[in-house]
This record gives structure tokens, C-alpha cells and sequence, in this order.
């Protein structure tokens, strides 16, 4: 045999590697090696080009191009000239994938100074030699390789007894020479099937005698102690000098641990596809050119579409770092809202985008449509408000009239009491003048003049007595209610006269049920037991007056309309039973079936108004979801989404995160700086909570100094990650506000859900807040996470 010759190219760019290769490569002297490098991909494919290369020696990691593109690019150029890759200790996935795809073999560049790299060498152009195969090359190989700790070379003959074995061999299988030597190959084949093992045997051996060639292949066999060994085999026939077939030479290289990667990583892709498979997220793979090349079934559902109208196609969404809001229109024509986030992965050997999406639709149009609502009600209590106005107007009119026809009515009930005083006082005058020259007649003139001057103080004290009371703003008015629908109306009246005229009054009215109390210790218990629409109220009662009466109402916030009927003589207390609550008024010689019925519908529509404002109030709080000073959402969306996500998570039986954040000493910013300040360091954080986690984490104002963040489908160090950030930043940033200037930390506890857990929220609350308590004790300014 002429001296072999082995030209290697080597496309790589690290200079230390050149040195490592030529060291070991340039002081073989048989085979002797030329070596010539390449630095770039593109370089080193023109070279390839030129031909005469017998190995490429391939970084994976060359300028432009990376991992199994550059494997690919080279294969695509040649498909002779075998590739052994070079890759960093750690990335064994990698290199079992470039094996799989057509690498004849790998080597971690850490390895490249020791022998690994002749050994490889040689492993690798063997196909070639076995293809030249001579009796010579066996020479060469027994002699090169004999030595060798973990290349296994053995002869059996052609029936397949072993009648070599070397250090090897001793070494992969754990049988030393004298043991296995003159035993049956098939000691060593792993016993899956024993006529299998036979047939491997015979057919390797005809194979052998057929061709006097030698070929290639993997075996699965065992050793010594039990262990299952994947042998590369070069299968060579040994011939003797006539060129007959007289034993087999097997050359093996244990590609066990290989084996172990590639089991491990098919497992571990396995796994990966399950995750993605049951991901509450719609996962979308796609490839450099924006094909889709998978997508799950919560991605089906997304898109309402199936899987296979979806691969194939163009994604059509360009991938934005962070996450960004997509507008999907689902086949059926309805739109969905996603969340879209993407890493950089590989995909069945190539580089493509993991998408996720997570449908916010919901979310999206519960915000929406609680913005509605809140518009709607607040536009119905602006119209509530705008019809009160209008009410309160006409009722302003109506109060002023009636008072100026009581002012008239005093004014001349006045003028009539006066004008007795005053004829007396003036005769008597007269009388005086008369008699001025009768002194003792004077005397009695006098006592009368007197008198009535003292009567016409009297009447003036009581003018005066006579406030203007401003009415108090109230609602009611159109009669919008219809007198004859059911009513239970209440009379609170003591006067069975008076009773009796409205009794007859009202009884006219299908409808109407009255009851009746004559005190108002009796009126205030008959309340507590029946439902009343409304309570005419005397204003003189045997045990108090309407005002007391109507303030024990007002305590008790039932929200009953009152008219009070004031008798003859106390209509001046009309704006003070108003004042105190009083729906309305009635004096009683005025009642009548007509003011009566204006009367109650007055009542009935400003106590209905009334209600309703209410209730739109309470309605408003209860339906907002952001905190005013802040701008994140409230304690009661909190619970709401808590509860929500909790559900979700056990559903989909992934991981769920809560963060609860407190403040350290706040307290004192507000005694030191004030309460504005404190609010606004409160909105800084909220700002800062909003910056640092993600879109979808539900970032809400617990109460007070208190903060919690929901963060669904998380692992737990990743949320104490973005914790730590968060109070990073915290403890980083400087507070200034005019003459204020100060730092501020926080403590947060963070607590998770397992999906296999059934727990309630408020245990997942309990657990973060407990970790809060231990981050507090442990010295403020730290995460802590819960560990029962
Ligand atoms: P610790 O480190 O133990 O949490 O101390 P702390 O002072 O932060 O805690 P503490 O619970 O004693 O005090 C919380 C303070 O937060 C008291 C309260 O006045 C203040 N606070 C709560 N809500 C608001 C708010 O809306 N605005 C302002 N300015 N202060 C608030
Ligand atoms: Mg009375
Ligand atoms: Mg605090
Ligand atoms: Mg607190």
C-alpha cells in the first residue's frame, strides 16, 4: 500500500483551534495529513469545490452562519466527502441532531488536543478504506488501532468465533481477551430475539463471503456486567493470500452515550411536544421564511381553525421583541384578541419562532364592556340629575308660592290682629286729648293705650320670629306614577276626623291599601313589620311632631317618602319638614282628592328618583375596576381575576404566581413629607409594577401601601426573577418632589399554585402574604418565596 495521504480541510475561525489541530494532525506521519483551513462558510464551500478532500473538519459557529444551517450548507455541497462537526462541551443535542442529519461524526472543540481527534479521524474515513479494503489496509488497521482504549477490534471466523479480541474491546465490553476468546460472537450480541441474533450472524457473514468486501452498521450488543452497548461496527473481511474469505474482522466504536443523547433528546422534544400540546396557549412554530410549521390545539381553537388548513401557511404577523396585540379574525368571521410573544428556537433540526399567543379577547371586551356600562350609567345619572334639576325647579316654584301665599295669609291675619290694638290705641288717644283737662280719667285711657301697645309688640316680636328658610334641594315632581297600581300607604294621624276625610279620599282609588298609626312610637314598630310605599304624616302627634318622626326615619335609611300635612296655623314648618326629609307637604284644609294625589305622586317619583340614584351610585363603585390614584386595577378585579385565573389554571393544570408587594415604613413618608407626597410615590409604583412585568400579568393595587400581581403560566423563579427586578428598581430609583428627596424599598412574597392543586384563591393569598410577613421579619428590602 502506497502511503496514505489525508487531506482536511477545516472550516473554523478560532485561531487556538488551528494551532490544536495542527499539533495533532501534522505529527502522524501514517497516515500523514495536509490540512488546510478555511475561516468563513463560504470560503471553505469553494474549496470544497475544488476537490481532492478527503474530511472536513466544520465549526458549527462560523460568522454568518450558525449551528445546523452550516452542516446543512456544506452537505448540500457535497455529499462524498464525510463531515465530522465541531461543537462546545454542553451542546450534545446539537451534536446528536448533526449526526442525525448527516455528520459523520462530532467532536467537542475542548477535546480537540487529545487523541479523540486522530481516533476520529480514523473512524471517520473508514467507510472509505473499507471500501478499498486490502489486505494491507487490515495490517494497517490491526497496527494502528490494536493499541487503541476505545476502538474495539475483534476477528471471529467465519462462523463466528472469536479469535481476537484487543484492549478495546476488553475495555468497551468488560470481557478481558482470555475469557471471550474461542467463545460465540453471539455471547455478545444483546439477546433481544436469539434467532435474530443467528440471522444478524449469517447475513453479516454471507454478506462477507458474497462480496469480499466490507461494510457497515450498528449493533446492539451487551456487556460483561448486563449493560445494553450500541456498537458502530466496520465489518471487513480478512482474506488470505489467495484472496479467500477465512474470518471476519470487526472494527467498533461504542456510540452508547450517543445513543443516551439521542434516546434523551428524543424524549426531551417528546416532552417539549406535549407541553405545547396541552398549553392553555395557542403555540405557533414557524420558520425563518414566516411558514407555519406546527401549531396546537389551543391554536386551533384561536383561530377556529384546524391544524392542517394552518401548516403550510404564511403566519402573516411580523415578530416584534416583547409582546405585542394581535387582531385575529377567526374563520367563522369573529375577531379575537391575542397577546403574542415569541422566542428563537430550533424546530426539527431548523431555526424557527415559537410563538405564543394568549387569547385576551375576553378580557379584552369584559374592559370594553364595563367601559359601556360605565358610560351608560353615567349618561342615565346625568339624565337622573337633569330630570331632579327639572323637578327641583318646578317644586322650587310651587314651595315659593305656597309660601307667599302663607306670607300673604299671615300678612293679613297680621294686618287683622293689629288693627285692633291699634283702633284702641288710637281712640284712647283721642279720648286723652278729650279729657286732657280731667286728669283722673287719664289714668284709665292710659292702662288701655298700654295694653295695646303691648299687644302690637307682641304681634311685631312675632313678624319678626318669621324666618325665610331656603328649601332644600330634593327631587320628585311629574306624575309619572299611576295612582290606581297597588300601594300600601301608611297614615300616621291622631285625629280620627282627619283620618276619615282622607281615608274617604283615597278609598276612591282601587288599589290602595291604607293602614294607619296614631303615635309615633306605634308608627315606627308598625314600619318594621309591613312593606309601605309611602306615610302621610300629621305634624302634631300625641308624643312629638313630625320632625321627630322624621328624623327616627332618617336613621332608619328606609328610604320611604313622607308627606307631611300640616294643619292650619303650621305652615311655616313646610320648609322644615322638607329640610328633614320630608318628600313633600300638604297643609290640610287644602286636601283635596286632587292635591292629594299631586301630592303622593310628588312623593312616589322623587322617592323613586331617589332609589334609583342610589343605586346607580353603588352601581358605579361596584363596576369600576382601576384604583383612581394609580390606575391599576382595584381589589375587587382582583379577586374577580384571582378566582378567574385560579379556574384557568387548574383547568389547563399549569403553575400560577401571585406576588404581593408592600412598601417599607410608608408610614413615615407620610408623616415626614405628607399625604400628597405618599400619594404620589403610591402612582410612581404603580408605574414602575406596570414597567417591570408583563402584559398579561395582572398587575393590581391591593389596598393602601399594597400591591399583588397575578401572573399566569409561570414557573415561580421566573416570577421571583421579575421580582427581584422590581425591587431593584424600587430601591434604585430617587424620589424628588420639590423640597422631598428620598429612596424607598419594598418587600414582596411570592407564593404559587400548582395546577394539580385544588386550592381557593384565598389560600393562594394566605401563602403570598405569609411570604410578604417572612420578607418583612427577615429585615424589609427582600423577595421572599413561600415554602411551607
Ligand atoms: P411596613 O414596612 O411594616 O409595611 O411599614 P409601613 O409604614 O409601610 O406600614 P403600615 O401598615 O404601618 O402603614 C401603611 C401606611 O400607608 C399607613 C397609611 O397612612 C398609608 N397609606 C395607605 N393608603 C394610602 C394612600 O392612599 N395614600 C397615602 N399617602 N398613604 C396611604
Ligand atoms: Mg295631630
Ligand atoms: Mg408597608
Ligand atoms: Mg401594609
Amino acid at each position: 500500500m502506497e502511503d496514505k495521504h489525508i487531506k482536511v480541510l477545516a472550516i473554523q475561525d478560532e485561531p487556538k483551534m488551528t494551532a490544536a489541530i495542527r499539533r495533532t494532525l501534522l505529527r502522524e506521519k501514517s497516515p500523514s495529513f495536509d490540512i488546510e483551513l478555511a475561516d468563513r462558510l463560504s470560503s471553505g464551500l469553494e474549496r470544497l469545490s475544488g476537490g481532492g478532500i478527503d474530511i472536513v473538519l466544520l465549526d458549527l459557529m462560523l460568522p454568518g452562519s450558525q449551528r445546523l444551517d452550516t452542516l446543512d450548507r456544506v452537505l448540500a455541497h457535497s455529499t462524498k466527502v464525510p463531515v465530522v462537526v465541531l461543537t462546545a462541551l454542553g451542546e450534545e443535542a446539537l451534536a446528536v441532531k448533526a449526526l442525525q442529519r448527516g455528520a459523520q461524526d462530532y467532536l467537542f472543540k475542548a477535546q480537540l488536543d487529545s487523541n479523540m481527534l486522530m481516533r476520529t479521524m480514523q473512524c471517520a474515513i473508514e467507510p472509505k478504506w473499507a471500501d478499498e479494503a486490502s489486505h494491507e489496509t487490515n495490517l494497517f488497521l490491526q497496527n494502528t488501532l490494536e493499541s487503541s482504549s476505545s476502538i474495539s477490534i475483534m476477528f471471529t471466523d467465519l462462523e463466528g468465533n472469536i479469535l481476537y479480541w484487543n484492549k478495546g474491546a476488553e475495555e468497551i465490553f468488560g470481557y478481558k481477551a482470555e475469557e471471550i476468546v474461542g467463545r460465540h460472537k453471539t455471547n455478545i450480541l444483546y439477546p433481544d430475539d436469539e434467532e435474530e441474533t443467528k440471522r444478524t450472524v449469517e447475513e453479516v457473514r454471507s454478506f462477507v463471503l458474497k462480496n469480499k468486501q466490507g461494510t457497515s452498521c450498528e449493533i446492539i450488543e451487551i456487556a460483561k456486567d448486563g449493560r445494553k452497548l450500541w456498537i458502530n461496527v466496520n465489518i471487513t473481511p480478512w482474506l488470505d493470500q489467495n484472496g479467500k474469505v477465512i474470518g471476519i474482522l470487526g472494527i467498533g466504536q461504542d456510540t452508547t452515550e450517543r445513543k443516551h443523547a439521542e434516546e434523551a433528546l428524543r424524549v426531551s422534544e417528546a416532552r417539549l411536544k406535549q407541553i405545547i400540546e396541552k398549553n392553555a396557549d395557542a403555540i405557533i412554530v414557524v420558520d425563518r421564511d414566516g411558514i407555519v410549521q406546527f401549531v396546537n390545539p389551543a391554536a386551533e381553537s384561536l383561530f377556529g381553525r384546524e391544524a392542517k388548513n394552518l401548516q403550510g401557511e404564511s403566519f402573516g404577523f411580523p415578530m416584534v421583541a416583547g409582546a405585542t396585540e394581535i387582531d385575529i379574525v377567526r374563520k367563522d368571521g369573529e375577531r379575537a384578541t391575542a397577546e403574542m410573544r415569541f422566542v428563537e428556537t430550533e424546530w426539527e433540526g431548523k431555526s424557527a419562532f415559537l410563538t405564543s399567543l394568549r387569547d385576551i379577547t375576553n378580557r379584552k371586551q369584559m374592559e370594553v364592556s364595563l367601559e359601556r356600562a360605565n358610560q351608560d350609567l353615567k349618561q342615565s345619572m346625568e339624565e337622573s340629575r337633569t330630570a331632579n334639576q327639572k323637578i327641583l325647579q318646578q317644586q322650587k316654584s310651587v314651595i315659593e308660592e305656597e309660601r307667599l301665599k302663607v306670607l300673604l295669609q299671615m300678612a293679613g291675619a297680621t294686618a287683622h290682629e293689629l288693627n285692633q290694638p291699634l283702633m284702641g290705641l288710637l281712640g284712647n288717644i283721642q279720648l286723652m286729648r278729650l279729657n286732657k283737662d280731667t286728669p283722673e280719667k287719664l289714668a284709665g285711657h292710659m292702662d288701655i293705650v298700654e295694653e295695646a301697645g303691648q299687644r302690637i309688640t307682641d304681634i311685631i316680636r312675632k313678624i319678626q320670629d318669621i324666618r325665610h328658610y331656603d328649601t332644600k334641594p330634593y327631587p320628585g315632581g311629574t306624575p309619572i306614577i299611576n295612582l290606581d297600581q297597588k300601594l300600601n300607604i301608611f297614615i300616621v294621624e291622631d285625629s280620627v276626623e282627619d283620618f276619615e276625610r282622607i281615608e274617604t279620599i283615597l278609598n276612591t282609588h282601587t288599589g290602595i291599601t291604607l293602614s294607619r298609626a296614631t303615635t309615633i312610637k306605634d308608627a315606627v314598630q308598625l314600619l318594621d313589620n309591613g312593606h309601605v310605599d309611602l306615610i302621610l304624616l300629621d305634624h302634631v302627634l300625641p308624643d312629638g311632631n313630625s320632625l321627630d318622626f322624621l328624623r327616627i326615619m332618617d336613621e332608619k335609611v328606609t328610604g320611604i317618602p313622607v308627606v307631611v300635612i300640616t294643619a292650619h296655623g303650621d305652615e311655616m314648618v313646610a320648609s322644615q319638614v322638607i329640610q328633614a326629609g320630608a318628600h313633600d307637604y300638604l297643609p290640610k284644609e287644602r286636601v283635596s282628592d286632587q292635591s292629594l294625589s299631586r301630592s303622593i305622586n310628588n312623593a312616589l317619583e322623587k322617592g323613586r328618583l331617589k332609589r334609583e340614584i342610589k343605586l346607580a351610585m353603588k352601581k358605579m363603585v361596584e363596576m369600576s375596576t382601576r384604583d383612581d390614584l394609580t390606575g391599576l386595577y382595584n381589589r375587587r378585579y382582583f379577586m374577580e381575576a384571582l378566582e378567574r385565573e385560579v379556574a384557568r389554571a387548574g383547568r389547563y393544570e399549569f403553575e400560577i404566581v401571585l406576588c404581593m408587594a408592600d412598601l417599607d415604613h410608608f408610614k413615615r413618608i407620610n408623616d415626614t413629607y405628607g399625604h400628597p407626597v405618599g400619594d404620589r410615590v403610591l402612582s410612581e409604583i404603580g408605574r414602575m409594577l406596570k414597567k417591570c412585568f408583563r402584559q398579561s400579568d395582572l398587575v393590581c393595587r391591593y389596598g393602601g401601601e399594597e400591591f399583588a400581581v397575578i401572573l399566569p403560566n409561570t414557573r415561580i423563579e421566573e416570577a421571583r426573577t421579575v421580582g427581584e427586578r422590581f425591587r431593584e428598581m424600587v430601591a434604585g430609583y430617587a424620589f424628588e418632589y420639590e423640597e422631598a428627596q428620598f429612596q424607598m424599598t419594598v418587600s414582596i412574597g411570592i407564593a404559587k399554585l400548582d395546577g394539580s392543586e385544588s386550592k381557593t384563591p384565598m389560600e393562594l393569598v394566605a401563602k403570598a402574604d405569609e411570604a410578604l410577613y417572612r420578607a418583612k421579619g427577615g429585615g424589609r428590602n427582600r423577595v421572599k418565596v413561600y415554602r411551607s
